[in-house]
Formats: C-alpha cells, structure tokens, sequence
C-alpha cells in the first residue's frame, strides 16, 4: 500500500488519540501476504476488475458492520436491500445465541505495544465475555486471530471493563443455491462466482439466502506474539514515515 504524503500515512494507517498517533491493528495485520489474495487476483479478467469488485465488495461489507451495530445499539435502521440476507442471517444468530452487548464498535489503544484498533463488539455470547468481530469474506482465515488477538491485549489496559476470555468471528454471507446440484452463487461485489461441483448442470439459482458462520478463535498467546512480529515487520515497512512522525 502506497501513501501520497505524511498526513495520507497518518489518516489511513492509524489513529491520533490524545495526541498521540498509534497504528491501526488492520493496516498492521495487511503486512502479511495473503495467498488467498492471489489466487482471487488471478482468477479475475484484469486487474482493474478484480480491484473494483474488491472494493465493491468492501462497501457492502461496510453496509453489513453499519447494520449489524445499529441492531445491536437497538436502533432501527433501514437496511439496503443489497445486504438484506446477510442481515437476516445476523437476526438468525441473535435468536440462536443469548448475545449481551459490553462495546459496539469501540476504539481500543495498546499504550503498552503501541497500536490502536477499532473493536465491533465486545459481548457476553451465551454467558462468554469475549471479543466479537464481524466478517463478510467467503471464508474464516486464521489470520484473523492477529486481529482478534491485538484487540483482546489491547482491551486488558482499559479498566473497568469485563475481562474477554475468547474472541469469535461471526462471518455473514448471502447466496444462492442451484436448486438441481446444491452448488451456490455468491456476488459480492457484483461479482458472479460459483462455488466448485456441479459440472454439466444448468443451474437453477434459488433466492438470495443468508448464512452465518460463527467460529470460536479463541486467544492464544501465539496469536499475540504473530501480530506484535506482523507489528515489527509493518514498523520495518514503513520506516521512512515513521521516522518523520518523530
Ligand atoms: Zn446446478
């Protein structure tokens, strides 16, 4: 990721707080390459589509996190019907699941390794305080456990507030399903893909569905001591600007 300026490198990789700048968890944790990442680039006709779907896709995702707080605050917004199944499928987990806010979308600081981060939610799930976030990409990667981890450090040095145990993904998703060979049809972005089998079939597509998908991250020290490594690696990366904010 390539910054224009200074002020660019201050306003996207990190947060001033008090004064202080600190940088943000999720542009530390982008240091790590992600072969997933290129496989979706090669697999796109040009590199122009690939990038705009992709941020097509994160608007979408952005719509999701909007709704899912609002819901969670308890304030009725209305939700883009783009994103409704996803939504739907965040309504399911909430009749599942005894879900007791504690922080919705909250900014979290580690003063002791110096980062800051922005928590969806911390959350007591069916009696576990643990730290909660919120994806829409096709799958869980364990690279989310750098993230969760840095939020769960980072939530220790703030007093007065429940101590989380665990951290969770909950992944929201929406698609459709082929009605003759089970196959789905996702499309983020605007973008058609449809998952592997169902080789000579017609396809007929059944109605947008939501789904979740709720893992159990945990928290691991490893998890902590691969982000502060990712951390060192990101300080490394960007040296140049970093040296000028001294
Ligand atoms: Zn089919």
């Amino acid at each position: 990721m390539e910054y224009e300026s200074l002020a660019e490198f201050q306003e996207r990789a990190g947060y001033t707080i008090d004064g202080v700048w600190y940088p943000r968890v999720t542009s530390i944790v982008s240091i790590k390459a992600k072969p997933a990442l290129y496989r979706y680039y090669g697999g796109m006709r040009s590199f122009k589509a690939a990038d705009d779907a992709k941020e097509a896709s994160a608007r979408e995702g952005t719509m999701v996190h909007e709704a899912v707080e609002a819901i969670l605050r308890g304030t009725h917004e209305a939700v883009p019907s783009v994103i409704e199944p996803s939504v739907d499928a965040f309504r399911e987990f909430l009749r599942n699941n005894h879900v007791e806010p504690l922080m919705i979308e909250e900014r979290v600081v580690s003063r002791t390794h110096r980062y800051a981060g922005t928590i969806d939610a911390l959350a007591r799930i069916n009696g576990v305080v643990g730290v909660l976030d919120i994806k829409t990409s096709k799958a869980v990667y364990r690279d989310y456990t750098m993230q969760t981890a840095a939020y769960l450090s980072a939530l220790t040095e703030i007093p007065n507030v429940e101590r989380p145990t665990t951290s969770w993904v909950l992944r929201l998703d929406q698609c459709r399903t082929c009605q003759l060979c089970g196959v789905s049809l996702r499309t983020k972005g605007g973008m058609f893909r449809v998952s592997a089998g169902g080789k000579g079939c017609t396809h007929q597509w059944g109605p947008m569905e939501g789904r979740f998908e709720f893992s159990e991250l945990g928290a691991h020290p490893h998890d902590l001591q691969a982000f502060l490594a990712a951390k060192t690696l990101w300080e490394w990366e960007h040296r140049d600007w970093l040296s000028q904010l001294i």
